[in-house]
Parts: structure tokens; sequence; C-alpha cells
């Protein structure tokens, strides 16, 4: 059971928690706190063959309340599994321009994090937070906290993609540009394609669709990700929960200016209360609105237009793939779950050659990995996301390093 890792994947309104082995993928204990500052905070959490099932921890949880109750209520008493554990791997969701691999988690790299708190507003604070209780919480191990952060697997964009075109001054003096997010579920996604289709990493041309609560699509040429839809902030690009995804930047204006909306409401409204939530006017769980298609009028749209933007991008990440494309991919609560949303995005992109087989992509859901193109398409998977393993993975290389 030796060399364990402790992941934590601070979410902004949830905890992943794992301890892993990444050498042999196995799962010790893997848990999630879900609706930290909502009425209720719940947890669901399973160690070894022991599942415990959904319980309410408390009241309006904040992510360090969260935390405390995993470390006095699990980790502490779990000691015969925990002395195994010789590090700690973070998700951090920014590492703005200067931080671009994982990084032992030390003064300056807390100070690059704080740094990179306007790059990813609702992340990195969360991501601080957690990293400093739990230091303070096992001191033994202050030394071997690994930051994994998404950024990194955008390190090599070319400026084509990452420029914006506004003056070039902004760039070189301020720093603004594509970042990108989520990398660390695009790449365990191209990883395990890699493995499925026998081919190396750097000579896949694939584009990766991470589709969950925060949703982003990756373009990969020779295993190196040439574009992505997040941008400068993780609110650019396909709809998501509660953001916005891509809006024209004067309705910014508009708002302000004519209907006297301050920019700190802006903000609150094009991150917490626009997407799909903003659209359905009802809500942003995808299980809800999928059950409604039919029957709601609200859903119906919501869901239409999420396709809509997501089959737009797939059809604009065809021209970076150099003529040759080995797979679309589905991952994330929604690409691995909703066979709906994968099928309306692929019928919009037969001109472009995609075709799904309707039985195999009724199938495959629940964590089930597999093909749902028919042998005339180009292949289409869906692969579950592992960003706990992914991240265990990092964290152990940095620290046996
Ligand atoms: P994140 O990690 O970004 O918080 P997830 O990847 O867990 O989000 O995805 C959450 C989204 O996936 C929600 O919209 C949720 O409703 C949807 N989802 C998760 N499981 C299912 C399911 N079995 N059926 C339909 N939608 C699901």
């Amino acid at each position: 059971m030796n060399n364990l890792i402790l992941v934590l994947n601070c979410g902004s309104s949830s905890i992943k928690f794992a301890i892993i082995n990444p050498n042999n993928k196995k799962k010790y204990l893997f848990g999630l706190v879900e609706c930290l500052f909502l009425s209720k905070t719940y947890i669901t959490w399973k160690c070894l063959e022991t599942k415990y099932s959904k319980k309410c921890i408390g009241y309006y949880l904040s992510h360090k309340e969260a935390l405390n109750f995993i470390c006095d209520n699990i980790l502490s008493k779990k000691k015969d599994i925990f002395k195994y554990v010789i590090g700690i791997g973070h998700r951090v969701v920014h590492g703005g321009n200067k931080i671009k691999e994982s990084a032992l988690i030390n003064h300056s790299v807390i100070k690059y994090i704080e740094y990179a708190i306007p790059f990813a507003p609702l992340h990195n604070p969360v991501n601080l937070a957690c990293i400093k209780e739990i230091i303070k919480k096992f001191p033994l191990l202050s030394k071997k906290n690994v930051a994994v952060f998404d950024t990194s697997f955008y390190r090599n964009m070319p400026k084509t993609s990452f420029l914006y075109a506004i003056p070039y001054f902004f760039y070189k003096k301020h720093k603004i540009r594509r970042y990108g997010a989520h990398g660390t579920s695009h790449f365990y996604i191209a990883s395990e394609v890699s493995i499925i289709l026998n081919k190396k990493f750097n000579s896949l041309n694939l584009i990766t669709c991470h589709l969950g609560n925060g949703a982003s699509i990756s373009a990969i040429r020779n295993g190196v990700c040439v574009d992505t839809s997040m941008g400068f902030t993780p609110l650019e690009g396909l709809v998501m929960g509660t953001r916005s995804g891509d809006i024209d930047p004067s309705i910014i204006f508009f708002m302000h200016q004519n209907l006297n909306i301050s920019i700190k409401d802006i903000h609150e409204i094009l991150t917490k209360k626009s997407g799909l939530l903003g659209l359905s006017e009802i809500s942003s769980d995808f299980r809800y609105l999928e059950k409604t298609y039919n029957t709601q009028k609200s859903s119906k749209l919501s869901i239409d237009i999420f396709c809509h933007r997501l089959s737009k991008y797939i059809a604009s990440y065809m021209s970076l793939m150099d003529g040759r494309l080995d797979a679309v991919i589905f991952t994330g609560g929604i690409g691995e779950n909703v066979p709906l949303i994968r099928e309306l995005t692929c019928k919009k992109l037969s001109l472009l050659g995609f075709q799904i087989d309707i039985q195999k992509n009724l199938l495959i859901k629940n964590k089930k990995s597999g093909l749902i193109s028919t042998n005339v398409s180009h292949p289409i998977f869906v692969i579950p996301t592992d960003e706990e393993l992914a991240i265990s993975r990092e964290a152990m290389k940095i620290i046996i390093s």
C-alpha cells in the first residue's frame, strides 16, 4: 500500500478528495463534498469497498470548514491508510503567465497563485485556502505539497490562438491572453485515447470536449494543445452550468451604461446566473434539463443552444487538424452521461464526416467508456475523466524527482 498521494480537487462549490496509488491507479479513499455555501452541504465517500452514502454535514459550509470536516472525521480516522501518504497533490486552476509546470509548493509558488487570482477569481482563492489549511493540518507533509495547474497543458499554444485582437500592449505589459483551463482533464483523456488507439501521444490529433458544470473544448495537434475555448479566465467559450461562455463584450457596456448594473453585479450575472441556469430560468443541472427536454420549452432551448455552440467549436477546430483527426472525445458529467447532447451535437456535424451509432451512444454512460461512432465516421469516444488520478501522477512525479 506504500507511496500513496492525497489529492484535493477544490472547485468553486465542491471538494473532491482521494487517496490514490498512482502506480496501479488503486483508490483507497474517494469522496465528494457538494453544495458548499448552499443551505445544506453534503458529503459522499468511499473507503476501499465501503461506501458511505450522501449525508448532510452542515449548513452553508465554506471550503475551509468542509476541509476540516474531511481531515477530522475521515483522514484522521483512517490512520492505517493515511500513514502511507507521502505527499499531497492540489488542483490549481490558474498558474498565470509565470508557472508553466506542476510545482512543489513553497512560499514563491503561493505568491504566484495569489498573483494569478484575477485570472481565475472563482477558483484560485479557493485553491489557496485549501492549500494553506491542509499545510496547517499536516505539517509533517508541508514540504510535499504539489500544485498541479489546469493551465500547464496550454503552455505551448501558438500566439495565433492565445492572442486576442486588442492592442498588443495589453499582452506585452499586462499579459492579457488566452490561458485555458481544465487542462488536467483534457490531458488525461488524451492519454487514455493514446492507449486505446495504440498511438504515440505526440502523434495524436484530437478534439477533446470536457462538459461538466464548467465546460471547455481543446484542439490537440501532434500531442500539443493548439487551441482551447476557455480564455483569459474560465468564463469564455462553451455554454456552462452558470457561466455564459462567449458573448459580445458590448453587452457588458450596455448593461453598465444603459441598465445601470454595477461591474460587480455584471460579473455575478455572467459567472453565476447565466449559462444553462440563465437560459432555462430553472436549473443548471443537466439531469433536470435532459428529463424535461421534450416537455419544457426552456429546457429544450437551453440544451439546443449548448449543442449549437459546441458543434460550432468542433467544426472550427477541424481546421486546426492538418487534415487528420484521430478522434473526438466526450468527458465530464455531461459528456459522460448524456447521450442526447452527443447525438444532437454530432448530427450537426454530419457534413464533416461525423456519424453517431445511436445504440452504442445510448449504452455509454455511468463511467463507461467506448466508441460511439459508426465505422464510416471519424472516431468519437466517451472516456470518463479522472482528474484525481492525473493529479496524483503529477504529484508523485514531482515528489520523487
Ligand atoms: P464539475 O466537476 O465541473 O462540477 P461535473 O463534471 O460533475 O461538473 O458535471 C456536472 C454536470 O453533469 C451537471 O450538469 C450534472 O447535472 C451533469 N450530470 C452528472 N451526472 C449526470 C447524469 N447521470 N445524467 C445527466 N447529467 C449528469
